[in-house]
């Protein structure tokens, strides 16, 4: 039997007019997911995208396992292909459905009949196929207000079309509707999460990690690839540059009072992404900061980061306990990755006690101990080397 995919697009809806433009991203961004998996065609029909394998041998499972992480859609059905004609309906509708009404009390039949020249009008549609799978499935009862599952048929232009439970989509907006944002990434379980969060929203990522060798491993940096992989399973490509940072460490170690270690490597970190961000066409930053976390993110010390800041900061996190982002850490695999147990640069030179309430006049004081930190800051910049971790299309 012939598998469509039947996609129903979401906030899509509220556009308007730019709606076709927004399903065309749309329908881009699910032709990289699943490109590797064989030939599909995409077309577009009132609310609904079909997604048509070429050939017999697609792996149909991973498809619509990857297409349920494309942002921008609501819903996800399978569907049997069926001829145009009643006969083939019903049965098609019996033979495909058959297994998951077994395990059903209750159904209802909705016809949808976009082609009106078809001889069987919608409520006759449902009455003959709700009427054979009666006849067919012993102890099946109908309930057209709360049914355990729903058959639709949608007899549309060239074929009829016939799908039951329908899952999730991912939500959000099409990835690349929404500009672009570069995320400050470690290898910790929040950013992962706030980068999903922003990538959800329709925002192309970019990323930047600060590594410090040899007070960080690569083991450290390999986390920050794998768990980029993950994120970028749902955002698409995502352009990495590793930043050399241990230089600049180094010299807020040797420099600064130890009570403001951490503030001042956040605010130098901030410098540092801005400047790769402008210049990857980024137009905000985003941390995985939750408001009074740690020392470092209070929200005294995050007016001290924000002011270095050359782009608008998004904290997706910030209002969000642990447990809530281990929830969404979880659902998006990342979290067996984040909690490997190897050094950040965070965690390299860790004040004892650390300052909570630091002013930005008194953070500026402590960064201007550091000699030339213009200058270490442009070769840092510099140092940056760049990785593109997409992870569908490697
Ligand atoms: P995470 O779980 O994201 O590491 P965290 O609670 O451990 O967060 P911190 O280590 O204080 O918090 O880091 C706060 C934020 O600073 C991170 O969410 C991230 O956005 C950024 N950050 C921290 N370390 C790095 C790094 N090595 N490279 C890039 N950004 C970093
Ligand atoms: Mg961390």
């Amino acid at each position: 039997m012939k598998e469509i995919i039947l996609i129903k697009d979401g906030e899509l809806a509220l556009k308007g007019l730019n709606r076709s433009t927004f399903e065309d991203v749309l329908i881009k961004n699910m032709k990289e997911k699943i490109r590797s998996l064989g030939e599909f065609r995409f077309v577009k029909s009132q609310s609904t995208i079909t997604v048509e394998p070429q050939s017999e041998d697609v792996d149909l499972d991973e498809a619509v396992a990857r297409i349920g992480k494309v942002f921008g859609i609501v819903g996800i059905s399978r569907a049997a292909v069926c001829e145009k004609e009643i006969g083939a309906i019903v049965q098609t509708a019996y033979d495909y459905l058959k297994n998951e009404l077994a395990f059903a009390g209750t159904f209802k039949v909705k016809a949808k009949r976009s082609d009106k020249k078809f001889p069987y009008d919608s409520p006759a549609i449902c009455d003959e196929v709700g009427g054979f799978l009666l006849s067919k499935l012993r102890g099946l009862k109908v309930d057209v207000h709360n049914p355990d599952v729903t058959v639709t048929v949608e007899v549309r232009e060239k074929y009829a079309y016939i799908h039951a439970t329908q899952l999730p989509g991912a939500g959000g907006m099409p990835t690349g509707t929404g500009g672009r944002a570069c995320i400050l990434i470690s290898g910790g379980i929040d950013s992962p999460v706030a980068a999903y969060m922003i990538a959800k929203r329709g925002v192309k990522l970019t990323a930047v990690h600060f590594a410090s060798p040899p007070y960080t491993s690569e083991l450290a940096e390999m986390k920050v690839h794998e768990l980029l992989g993950k994120v970028s399973a749902w955002s698409g490509r995502i352009n990495l540059f590793t930043v050399h940072f241990t230089a600049l460490q180094e010299a807020i170690r040797d420099y600064c009072p130890e009570e403001m270690f951490t503030v001042t490597m956040r605010r130098i970190m901030m410098k540092v992404a801005s400047r790769i961000a402008v210049w990857q066409g980024a137009d905000a930053l985003i941390t995985g900061e939750s408001l009074g976390q740690v020392a470092s993110q209070t929200i005294h010390a995050l007016k001290c980061t924000d002011e270095c800041a050359a782009l608008p900061v998004f904290r997706p996190c910030i209002g969000m306990d642990k447990s809530e982002i281990i929830e969404i850490s979880r659902k998006i695999d990342a979290f067996d990755i984040s909690i490997r147990p190897y050094e950040d640069c965070c965690t390299v030179f860790t004040p004892r006690h650390p300052r909570t309430r630091p002013t930005p006049e008194y953070a500026r004081e402590v960064e201007a101990l550091i000699p030339e930190e213009e200058r270490l800051i442009e070769e840092a910049v510099k140092s940056a080397r760049l990785l593109v971790i997409d992870a569908y299309n490697d």
